[in-house]
């Protein structure tokens, strides 16, 4: 097993992290930018390393000071995490190559899953559905010929694209060639890869995604589903598992096409194959393999009673994953809401500012990841995720109800955030009756009304400042560089 793993990642996703490392007895190393140096993952960690300015091609995009900070901490391994250099096959080979663990895929897991095209071509081979579609298509003729053939709307994506960026749908043939010119400057500008798909774009679609499973010793096994569709500028926003429309047939089928999708690369650790399920249809289609831990994990976790970072963290150590696709079970339902910090009244623009008061909700059944503490600031530098708030209950309607309570009990003052936005979600029927589709959110749901700011919030606000003067002595000390240092044990995250 490891001795010590340095966590190439900030906020929640580093602490999440860290938790696991720390239950397994190894050592953690935090790495942390300009903008960085008080936050709550550098003060977790038994040691932290500064990496460079707050921009993050300068710091935690930047492999070379990653991989010296990883040396010069004599750590054996380095975990990705999510976003930043995590589906990066080049970082993950350099790793290697400095005689790290990665911890994660083989670069050639990554680099052969992190092309649309590619990862296309090669799942039909392996006979894993993909949406009707073409690639490799050369100039406005043959794109035209390939969506008459598909039929309208179709949906353009960059090869290289990710994050729900470079896409884009095309309604009708004098739409097309437009869509594509912009999407080829995009794509270039963006990724430096102006290459293009063209597929079916399934409208009432529902996004499904299957966590998987690999070791080193050529074991696959799969985790059952999460159901992502609540998503809003093609992002996640609301996920939860089981999904409301799988039958054991479908969960079964889907399973088995994931564990296809990652054993045809070769793949070890932990992957999502997501897929597109048609529910008119009942057929479900690949997506994307994303070759690292996904942001909605704990949904899985709290569902399979495993804990997926120590896997990966076991796997990466060569250990076998010791359990059968037949000891593995789903257990009542989990959903998980993304707590971000952006204003619904101007069209979710991130909203930065200081935390003036930041108290997650807790009971039974309720999980809180979070990198943020009263008196932390909200910087534009990053993604505006604040929390992910994790509910686990016996049946779904369970899950719903006691995840709106939860919604309600987060107080948080000093920034706007979604809560509001996730409770309204929550109340519809047709989240209810597990109708919302991937464009739900943002066509059937988009009239939603901001609600007006209540005096109670208001006054408690001005409260939370004053207190807030007193908490900041104690964070003063707390931030000192030495990590044995009694006074760190008073941080959030000991107490
Ligand atoms: P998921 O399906 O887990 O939401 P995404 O591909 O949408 O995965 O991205 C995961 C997270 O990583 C998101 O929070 C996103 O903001 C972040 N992210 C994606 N690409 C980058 C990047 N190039 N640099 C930094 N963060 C990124
Ligand atoms: P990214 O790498 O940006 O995450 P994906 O291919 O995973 O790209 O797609 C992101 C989201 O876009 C999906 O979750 C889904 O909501 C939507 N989407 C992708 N392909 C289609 C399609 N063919 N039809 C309808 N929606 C799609
Ligand atoms: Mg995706």
């Amino acid at each position: 097993m490891f001795n010590k793993i340095l966590i190439a990642n900030r906020g929640e996703i580093a602490i999440r992290i860290m938790r696991a490392c720390r239950e397994l007895g190894i050592r953690t190393v935090a790495v942390y930018s300009d903008a960085d140096r008080n936050a709550q993952h550098v003060q977790f960690a038994d040691e932290a390393m500064f990496i460079g300015d707050a921009a993050p091609k300068e710091s935690y995009l930047n492999a070379d000071v990653l991989i010296q900070a990883a040396r010069n901490s004599q750590s054996d391994a380095v975990h990705p995490g999510y976003g930043f250099l995590s589906e990066n096959a080049s970082f993950a080979a350099a790793v290697e190559s400095a005689n790290l663990t990665f911890i994660g895929p083989s670069a050639d897991s990554i680099r052969a899953m992190g092309d649309k095209v590619e990862s296309k071509i090669l799942m039909k081979k392996s006979g894993v559905p993909t949406v009707p579609g073409y690639e490799g298509l050369e100039g406005y003729d043959d794109f035209k010929k390939a969506a008459k053939k598909i039929g309208y709307p179709v949906l353009i994506k960059a090869a290289a694209g990710g994050g729900g960026r470079g896409m884009r749908v095309v309604n009708t043939e004098s739409e097309l060639k437009e869509a594509i010119e912009l999407a080829e400057r995009e794509a270039l500008n963006a990724f430096g890869d102006e290459r293009l798909l063209i597929e079916k774009y399934l409208a009432e679609a529902h996004h499904i995604e299957i966590q998987v499973f690999g070791d080193k010793h050529g074991n696959f096994v799969h985790l059952f589903e999460r159901e992502c569709s609540v998503q809003r500028r093609h992002q996640k926003i609301i996920e939860e598992s089981p999904s409301p429309l799988l039958t054991p047939e479908l969960r079964e089928q889907m399973g088995q096409a994931a564990v296809n999708a990652a054993r045809a690369v070769g793949y070890y650790n932990a992957g999502t194959v997501e897929f597109i399920f048609d529910p008119n249809l009942s057929s479900f289609f690949f997506l994307e393999m994303n070759t690292r831990l996904q942001v909605e994990h704990p949904v899985t976790e709290l569902v399979t009673g495993l804990d997926l970072v120590h896997w990966q963290i076991r796997i990466a150590a060569g250990e076998k994953f010791p359990f059968t696709q037949s000891e593995l079970h789903q257990h009542g339902h989990a959903i998980e809401c993304r707590v971000y910090a952006e204003d619904p009244s101007t069209g979710f623009l991130p909203s930065t500012g200081r935390l003036l008061q930041f108290i997650p909700p807790h009971g039974p059944g309720i999980r809180v990841d979070s990198g943020f503490a009263t008196g932390d600031e909200v910087t534009h530098f990053y993604d505006p995720l604040l929390a992910k708030l994790i509910v686990h209950a016996g049946s779904r309607e369970d899950a719903i109800k006691r995840m709106k309570n939860a919604l309600n009990d987060f107080i948080v003052h000093g920034v706007v955030t979604n809560i509001d936005y996730m409770r309204a979600v929550l109340e519809t029927d047709d989240f209810k009756q597990g109708k919302v589709s991937t464009r739900w959110a943002e066509t059937k749901f988009g009239e939603w009304n901001v609600p007006q700011p209540d005096l109670h919030a208001l006054i408690a606000a001005a409260l939370a400042d004053v207190v807030f003067v007193g908490g900041r002595a104690q964070s003063a000390v707390s931030n000192e560089t030495d990590p044995f240092n009694p006074w760190k044990q008073t941080g959030n995250y000991r107490n």
